[in-house]
C-alpha cells in the first residue's frame, strides 16, 4: 500500500507522574503489506480510556507495556479498506485494538464486526457504552456486584464510560445509584440525565459526612473505580456482606509508588474480616463470555430509554495525547473517543 500515509502516536518516554506531551511522539511511515489472514483497516474512532496509563509504564502489570517507540495501544473502529480474512469485506465496519495510528494491518482473528442491532447507536459506541467500558460496567456489576432491590449502590467518576452505565443498570436492577463525580455539572448531568437518586462531587471536602447522609441505610455495593480519598469515605459505610467489584483506581495512576500516609490495610482488613465483605479485582475479558449476553441486554436497555450515554469526541488524531492527558485529570466528560478520519 505505497500510496497510504500511516500517522501513529508512539510512546517517546515513560512518564514520571502525569504523562506529558513529550512522553509521545507522531511519526508517519508506510502501510505494512496485508499478510494471509490479515486485514487492512482505517481508523474511524479510536477509543481512550485509562488503562493506557498503566501500558506506558514498565511496572508489571496484568498486560505488557508498550516498548518505547511503539505504537500506544487502543480499541479502535475502523473500515476494511483491503482483506484477506475470509470473515471480512471492504466497507466493513470492525473493531479491534488497532492503536493510536490512522491505519492498521490486523490479524483477521483479533478483530470483530461491528453489529449495532439496527443502528440503535453511532459506530463509536462499539467503543463505549456497546463496548468494553459498557461490558465492564455489566460484568463487574452483575457478577461481582450483584445488586438487588431496595439496596444501595455506591460509583465513582460516575459521569464517565463505566460509572454512568454501573448506575444505570444498578437502578435497572431496582436499587439506589448514588454516584460520585468531579463537580456539580457531572453530579446534575448524573442526577438530571441518567436518573441516579444522587450524585456527590468528590472534591467536597465534606464528602464522608455528606456520603454517610445520603446513605442512611449504609451501603451495599461499592463499584470502585478510583480509590484514594473516595474510598476511604466509602469504606466505613459498608454493610455486613457488602460487595465491591474493584475495576480500577484511577486516582493512583500516575503514582510511580503508593501514595504516602496512614497505612490503611489493618483497618481494611478488620472490615473485611468484621462485615464479611467480598472484594474481588477484576478485569473485562474475565467474562468475555457474557459478551453477546450484554450486548443484547445493553442494546434493548438503549432501545427502551433505560441506559443512555454520552460521548465526549475529540477531533483529529494528534490531539489524542492532550485529550488523554485531559482524562486523567478529569476533564472529560462522558466517554472519550477520538476521531480519526470520516467515515465516507
Ligand atoms: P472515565 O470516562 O470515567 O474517565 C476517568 C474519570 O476518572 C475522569 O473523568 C474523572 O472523573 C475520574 N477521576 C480521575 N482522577 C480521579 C480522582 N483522583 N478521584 C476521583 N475520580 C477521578 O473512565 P472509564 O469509565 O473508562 O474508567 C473508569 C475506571 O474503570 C478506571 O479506573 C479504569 O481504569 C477502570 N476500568 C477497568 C476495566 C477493567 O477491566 N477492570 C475496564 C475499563 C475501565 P471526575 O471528573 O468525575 O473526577
Amino acid at each position: 500500500m505505497p500510496d497510504i500515509v500511516n500517522r501513529q502516536v508512539v510512546l517517546a518516554s515513560r512518564p514520571e507522574g502525569e504523562p506529558r506531551d513529550e512522553n509521545f511522539k507522531i511519526i508517519e511511515g508506510p502501510v505494512p503489506d496485508c499478510g494471509e489472514g490479515e486485514v487492512l483497516v482505517r481508523t474511524i474512532y479510536l477509543s481512550l480510556d485509562p488503562y493506557m496509563r498503566g501500558r506506558m509504564s514498565a511496572a508489571k502489570s496484568y498486560a505488557q507495556p508498550v516498548p518505547i517507540g511503539g505504537v500506544m495501544e487502543g480499541g479502535a473502529v475502523s473500515e476494511v479498506i483491503t482483506s484477506r480474512d475470509d470473515k471480512f469485506k471492504q466497507g466493513d465496519i470492525v473493531v479491534g485494538s488497532t492503536g493510536w495510528q490512522t491505519h492498521a494491518v490486523a490479524k483477521g482473528a483479533y478483530l470483530a464486526k461491528v453489529g449495532i442491532p439496527n443502528q440503535i447507536a453511532p459506530i463509536s459506541t462499539a467503543v463505549g457504552v456497546l463496548g468494553m467500558p459498557g461490558m465492564t460496567a455489566y460484568t463487574g456489576l452483575l457478577n461481582i456486584g450483584q445488586p438487588r432491590p431496595g439496596e444501595t449502590v455506591v460509583v465513582a467518576a460516575a459521569s464517565g464510560a463505566v460509572g454512568s452505565i454501573v448506575g444505570q443498570i444498578a437502578k435497572i436492577k431496582g436499587a439506589r445509584a448514588i454516584g460520585i463525580a468531579g463537580g456539580k455539572t457531572k453530579c446534575d448531568f448524573v442526577v438530571n440525565e441518567l436518573g441516579f437518586d444522587a450524585c456527590l462531587d468528590h472534591r467536597d471536602k465534606d464528602l464522608a459526612s455528606l456520603l454517610a447522609e445520603t446513605c442512611p441505610k449504609g451501603i451495599d455495593v461499592y463499584f470502585e473505580n478510583v480509590g484514594g480519598p473516595v474510598s476511604e469515605a466509602v469504606f466505613p459505610l459498608l454493610n455486613n456482606f457488602a460487595r465491591v467489584p474493584v475495576c480500577g483506581l484511577i486516582a493512583n495512576y500516575n503514582d510511580s509508588a503508593p501514595p504516602p500516609g496512614p497505612n490503611m490495610a489493618p483497618a481494611l482488613m478488620r472490615s473485611i474480616l468484621t462485615k464479611r465483605l467480598t472484594l474481588r479485582g477484576f478485569i473485562v475479558s474475565d467474562f468475555a463470555e457474557q459478551r453477546d449476553q450484554f450486548l443484547a441486554d445493553v442494546s434493548n436497555w438503549i432501545v427502551e430509554g433505560k441506559i443512555k450515554y454520552r460521548e465526549d469526541v475529540v477531533d483529529g488524531l494528534e490531539n489524542a495525547p492532550r485529550a488523554f492527558q485531559g482524562l486523567l485529570r478529569g476533564e472529560n466528560f462522558g466517554k472519550l473517543v477520538v476521531k480519526v478520519a470520516e467515515l465516507n
